[in-house]
């Protein structure tokens, strides 16, 4: 018996922490029942809202390496191994993520992740999925959930449900985290971006070939807005427009503003003239796709004594621009399973043990993620960010036990983000300090670097 109180779980959201975590808990020989409000996605139209396109890190990687499904997953991914930074007049500043061949981000359509997942899932017997179950309420105290089978229709379609254990893995917008934050004050809160984002696309050449260089993240910075595109394996590139969501109709343009073909056309043309005309579905998507919303979440408490718990984006969404959703999530679950290798007994000390572990992480790559957002959107192509960044690959270069730019501890690297986000404060003091009053890496002094480096930075082990 692996936790006294019970060896059945079920899990709200089939998307991507609760398909894993059903897996390696099913693994360990727990009876899983995971319940998905959509129908199953695998020969299924998508909302585009599923379609995004992700970038895994090494901390994905890594739990999906766990899972035995590295393998597959690699066969759908392309490799990013650097940004490609395109400036007004269409010219490209290649900046490389690092110094060596770890040092590569792996692009995936959504869609190909959860189907593996998926299809791994329902090879495990232990494991009844149940799609078009949209869970609506919880009794917390005579633990039943309440489903709506076939949203929108009538009564027929609500069913009740008994569960032991409840592990709410239902995305950023989680009832699950709802209603807990009703039965308990569980510290919930949930911070809108007023930023949003819309999915374009631009397809392959005619040969069947990329229109642009498929080995990096393009990144169309402007300055309170943004575009970026990754490349796929079919030489289609997906691309996001992150706008805000209404400007103030001057100096910045809003998704409010861009109300008509006309003026949308007019945008694109002037701030991303290389890139539009590489996007013939352009007028449709304006018009077909919806303004995606972005925030942060997070709730001091994760669980509700053992009755249940959240994981994923339903215990710590973040704003997406440094990539680590998924990461992050997909992490929770191999956090979890560890904790129950070390033999904890009941699932309330599981929870309590996973919310220590974690909580100050998420929080810690909550905030970083939000720096990301800046720095991509304003800095990546200022001249004082550039020099930064020559300056912290030549200490990466010299250094690399010991200085890791903080970009890669998160991205390429498994330390805890706490720790990534301690170091980064540390180095970039020491950045402050070998550029202060310099304009040319020439100008740095090395030596001193070397002395700041080994004074203020331990040996980096994950
Ligand atoms: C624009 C954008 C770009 C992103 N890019 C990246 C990236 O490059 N790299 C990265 O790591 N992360 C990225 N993310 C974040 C990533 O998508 C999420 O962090 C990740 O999907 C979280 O996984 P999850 O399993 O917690 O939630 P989800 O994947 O959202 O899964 C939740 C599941 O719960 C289901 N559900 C919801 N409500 C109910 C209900 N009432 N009943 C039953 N089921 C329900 C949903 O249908 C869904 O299947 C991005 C996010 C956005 C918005």
């Amino acid at each position: 018996m692996l936790v006294a109180d019970t060896e059945r779980v079920t899990i709200a959201g089939a998307g991507m922490a609760g398909t894993l975590l059903s897996i390696l808990l099913a693994r360990r020989g727990l009876e899983i029942e995971l319940f998905e409000q959509y129908p199953d996605p695998r020969g299924n139209d998508i909302s585009a809202g599923q379609s995004v396109d992700l970038a895994l890190g090494e901390r994905a990687q890594h739990a999906l390496l766990i899972a035995g499904l590295l393998e597959k997953v690699d066969a759908h991914c392309t490799a990013m191994r650097g940004r490609m930074i395109h400036d007004r007049s269409g010219r490209i500043t290649v900046q490389p993520y690092g110094t060596t061949e770890r040092d590569a981000l792996h692009s995936v359509r959504r869609r190909h992740l959860q189907t593996c997942l998926l299809d791994e899932a329902e090879a495990c017997e232990n494991i009844r999925i149940r799609f078009h179950h949209q869970l609506r309420s919880i009794d917390w105290q005579s633990r039943r959930i309440k489903f709506v089978t076939h949203p929108g229709g009538d009564d027929s379609g609500h069913r009740e449900h008994p569960f032991e254990v409840l592990i709410g893995a239902d995305g950023a917008v989680s009832p699950v985290r709802r209603s807990m934050a009703n039965a308990a004050d569980i510290g919930a809160s949930e911070v809108l971006l007023d930023t949003g984002y819309k999915l374009l696309s631009i397809p392959a050449n005619e040969q069947g070939g990329p229109c642009m260089d498929p080995g990096g993240l393009h990144v169309w910075p402007r300055g309170g807005y943004m575009m970026i595109a990754f490349p796929h394996r079919d030489g289609s590139f997906s691309a996001k427009l992150f706008l805000p969501r209404s400007g103030d109709h001057k100096m910045i343009w809003g998704f409010g503003e861009l109300d008509s073909w006309t003026r949308q056309r007019a945008f694109m043309e002037a701030n991303f003239p290389d890139a539009t005309p590489l996007m013939p579905e352009l007028r449709q998507e304006f018009r077909d796709n919806p303004t995606g919303m972005m925030g942060t979440v997070r709730c001091r408490q994760w669980h509700l004594g053992g009755r249940g718990l959240l994981i994923g984006d339903a215990a710590h969404a973040i704003v997406p621009f440094h990539g680590q959703g998924v990461n992050a999530a997909l992490e929770d679950c191999t956090t979890l399973v560890q904790i129950l290798e070390t033999g904890v007994k009941d699932w309330e000390s599981v929870f309590r043990a996973l919310q220590e572990q974690r909580k100050e992480n998420t929080d810690a790559i909550a905030d970083m993620s939000m720096d990301a957002f800046r720095t991509m959107r304003d800095s990546v192509r200022h001249r004082d960010f550039l020099l930064r960044k020559a300056l912290e690959r030549e200490l990466e270069r010299r250094h690399p036990e010991r200085f890791v730019a903080r970009y890669s501890l998160v991205m390429f690297h498994r330390i805890p983000y706490i720790e990534a986000y301690r170091r980064g404060k540390v180095q970039a003091k020491i950045l402050d300090e070998l550029l202060d009053g310099k304009d040319q890496l020439t100008e740095v002094d090395l030596e001193m670097a070397a002395r700041l480096v080994g004074e203020r930075l331990s040996l980096i082990s994950d």
